[in-house]
């Protein structure tokens, strides 16, 4: 189990134009064995290089991630993905040609130059090139891909700063780039394009839909993508888990529609009356706070429903400050499942472990 070393060296980086000298820093880090976060426009990486196993394994260690739980590839070009794919088809380089860099990642037949410690001893791999100059610099200086799951504790809410990087894992890995708080918040979207359909593994800051226009055809979203239930192993590793969540325990409620939200509402302040005595969090939207007035809870705006980014981007920070509040129990509204509501609603029902309360 990873002990805390000494401590992790934070390297301040301006999120456009990276100060090379700070990114050679980082790079010589990785190439050494060592672990080094970076940021992405998705959320903040655990990063080591991916041909070596012992870097990768420590990533397990240091996060307490189960081994069985792969990694994604952050690669800097489409020749790297050509090295880490055994096959790339067309369909595939239409979606890299139109998203990348950016918050997709693809699930492909894996290359024999795949370690098996990042694939889980699967036979595919999951790749992305990420949108963020940091990361790309990151990648191109180290010469290979980077391995690389969020830089949080395993079942944490992922990081969006470099601080919620230190607080779960400051002192356990060599250094952190810090180029303030990321653009989405949420984790890229995993589309498997192995099989027919393509299928959604994780809704993430892509939102489906834009993958299918491109593809031109349906992708199939099955109930763990939405974080209902839990998905076989060999298809889906990583879903089995709660993830996400905070302390306090939490619950979603979910209405059936969202063009009305009095029965939403009057659900949530049900479940505040029936808490007495347990200090109340809500997460909350602009159209629904005025109506939690007088509650004795404490609420968190995450954005409005007409802004469903900002929600998302918002997410992941509301779920660790609610446990910096100390709240026991966290009532969060739900969102309609689509564009990024679907990914906002993967991560509330994960992070609730499956308590969800129908408004009524
Ligand atoms: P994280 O970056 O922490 O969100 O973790 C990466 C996630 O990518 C894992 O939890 C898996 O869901 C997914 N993933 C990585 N590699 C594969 C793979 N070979 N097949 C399917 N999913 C994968
Ligand atoms: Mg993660």
């Amino acid at each position: 189990m990873g002990a805390r070393r000494a401590e992790t060296l934070v390297f301040k980086v301006d999120p456009e134009r990276p100060d090379p000298e700070a990114v050679k820093a980082a790079a010589r880090i990785l190439r050494g064995g060592g672990l080094v976060a970076f940021p992405t426009e998705t959320v903040y990486g655990l990063g080591a290089v991916a041909s070596n196993p012992r870097a990768v394994m420590r990533i397990f260690e240091v996060k307490r991630r189960p081994p069985d739980n792969p990694l994604i590839l952050h690669v800097s070009s489409v020749e790297q993905l050509f090295e880490v794919a055994r096959e790339v088809p067309p369909h595939a380089l239409k979606l890299v040609d139109r998203f990348w860099p950016g918050p997709l990642t693809l699930v492909l037949p894996k290359s024999e130059r795949v370690i098996r410690e990042v694939t889980g001893g699967l036979g595919k791999v999951a790749v992305r090139m990420p949108a963020h100059p940091v990361a790309l610099a990151l990648i191109r200086e180290v010469g290979e891909p980077i391995a690389a799951p969020s830089a949080n504790l395993s079942g944490r809410p992922s990081p969006t700063t470099a601080q919620h990087v230190l607080e779960d894992l400051g002192g356990l890995i060599e250094a952190v780039l810090d180029a303030g708080e990321t653009l989405h918040g949420l984790e890229s979207t995993i589309v498997d394009l192995t099989s027919d359909p393509p299928v959604l593994l994780r809704p993430g800051a892509l939102p489906v839909e834009a993958v299918e226009e491109v593809l031109g055809r349906r992708v199939l979203v099955p109930d763990f993508a939405r974080g209902l239930g839990e998905a076989d192993r060999a298809l889906a590793p990583g879903t089995r888990y709660r993830h996400y969540a905070p302390s306090a325990q939490l619950v979603v409620v979910e209405a059936l529609d969202y063009s009305d939200l009095g029965p939403l509402a009057s659900t949530v302040r049900r479940l505040v009356e029936e808490a007495r005595g347990r200090r109340v969090c809500i997460l909350c939207t602009e159209e629904t706070e005025g109506l939690y007035e007088g509650l004795p809870a404490t609420l968190l705006k995450l954005g409005s429903r007409r802004e469903i980014f900002t929600v998302a981007r918002n997410l992941f920070k509301a779920l660790r400050e609610v446990d910096s509040l100390g709240c026991e129990l966290v009532i969060a509204e739900g969102f309609e499942e689509r564009g990024l509501g679907l990914a906002v609603m993967n991560r509330l029902r994960k992070a609730s472990g499956f308590q969800i309360v129908r408004a009524s």
